[in-house]
């Protein structure tokens, strides 16, 4: 059953806003319909060594499996792919988020996203930042995120590898553990950006905790990329006034990248190629709610009443008791 507001609030508040963000869902291929004649089939071959699991145990050992090894296990058999589809987690899923489940295979993040983690997430309401309603999910580690925090905060902006190594002090082979992604070509953000070609990409967080742990602290990582940076400028710098032996001016090599490069928030488009719109599943309940936008708040772009916010009941009630009930289109303080 899907959530809808409250019928007390009718013309107060709208499901969408006439924008389209063209995140990584929108970006991957239409599977069309399953065939409806291929799970009428009985199995004719067992599931192995699992079979002399005790059905509880098995399902808390599937439950707990990484998504890809759980894809694969459901592809060995008729018999596997049944015990996969009964376990209550992953039929949730197949439901709800069955466009997170498929982002995440397709940017390959689903060694270390277990199917407990993904249900948890979608049994989660609130942005894991902010705490407003989210109604996003971060693919790369599975966060319950919403709007403005995946267009504005850090955190949630994949880094290119040599980024990561520039930003944090690393080198190439620290990365190799953390987790990362690669990109589905495609058209990503509000400001449909292209991206030509399968990238990889860095989780920003893990690699700003990796540099922190390699350099001891974070003071210490700072000051270590700091005085790196320093001595590239330098060296840049000083290569512009060399002349050869003939007193020409030596071939100026390439000015060292910024350590942070401009962002474009919004409209970067690496802040969305992770990003998939799932709804929350209420355990409680067992109703699913997308999230609705306010009427009284279509014009502003500051928070507490941005445009991009989404509530669910209990938050729009905080909201209209903070920022005062909606007449004409407007919130009123008195
Ligand atoms: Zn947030
Ligand atoms: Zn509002």
């Amino acid at each position: 059953m899907t959530a809808t507001p409250p019928a007390r609030w009718e013309g107060l508040t709208c499901t969408q806003r006439r924008i389209k963000d063209f995140t990584l869902d929108d970006n991957l291929p239409d599977l069309g319909t399953p065939p409806e004649t291929s799970r009428r089939h009985e199995p004719v071959a067992g599931a192995g060594a699992l079979e002399v699991l005790p059905i509880e145990i098995l399902d808390e050992v599937l439950h707990q499996l990484d998504l890809r090894s759980l894809t694969y296990l459901r592809l060995v058999n008729r018999r596997t792919m049944g015990l996969v589809d009964a376990l209550p987690q992953y039929s949730d899923i197949i439901r709800h988020a069955s466009n997170a489940l498929r982002g995440i295979l397709a940017i390959g993040t689903g060694s270390w996203i277990s199917c407990k983690a993904l249900h948890t997430s979608l049994c989660t309401a609130r942005c894991e930042l902010c705490r407003d309603f989210g109604g996003f999910l971060y693919l790369l580690t599975c966060k319950r995120v919403c709007f403005l925090c995946l267009s504005l905060n850090d955190v949630l902006l994949p880094l290119p590898p040599s980024h990561a190594c520039r930003k944090f002090g690393l080198k190439r082979h620290h990365l190799a553990d953390l987790p990362q992604m690669k990109t589905v070509p495609g058209t990503y953000s509000p400001n449909r950006k292209n991206i030509l070609r399968p990238d990889t990409l860095v989780d920003h967080e893990h690699a700003r905790l990796a540099g922190i742990n390699l350099h001891g602290s974070l003071a210490a990582m700072e000051q270590y990329v700091s005085q790196k940076q320093a001595r590239m400028l330098e060296a840049y710098n000083a290569r512009q006034t060399e002349r050869d032996s003939s007193g020409r001016p030596v071939r100026a090599r390439r000015r060292p990248p910024a350590l942070d490069p401009l962002d474009g928030q919004s409209g970067n488009p690496h802040r969305f190629v992770a990003i998939a719109r799932v709804p929350w599943l209420d355990r409680a309940s067992r109703r699913v709610e997308r999230g609705f936008y306010c009427g009284g708040c279509e014009k502003s772009s500051r928070k507490p009443c941005h445009w991009r916010i989404l509530f669910a009941a209990d938050t729009f009630e905080e909201h209209l008791a903070n920022c005062g009930e909606i007449k004409d289109g407007k919130h009123c303080t008195t």
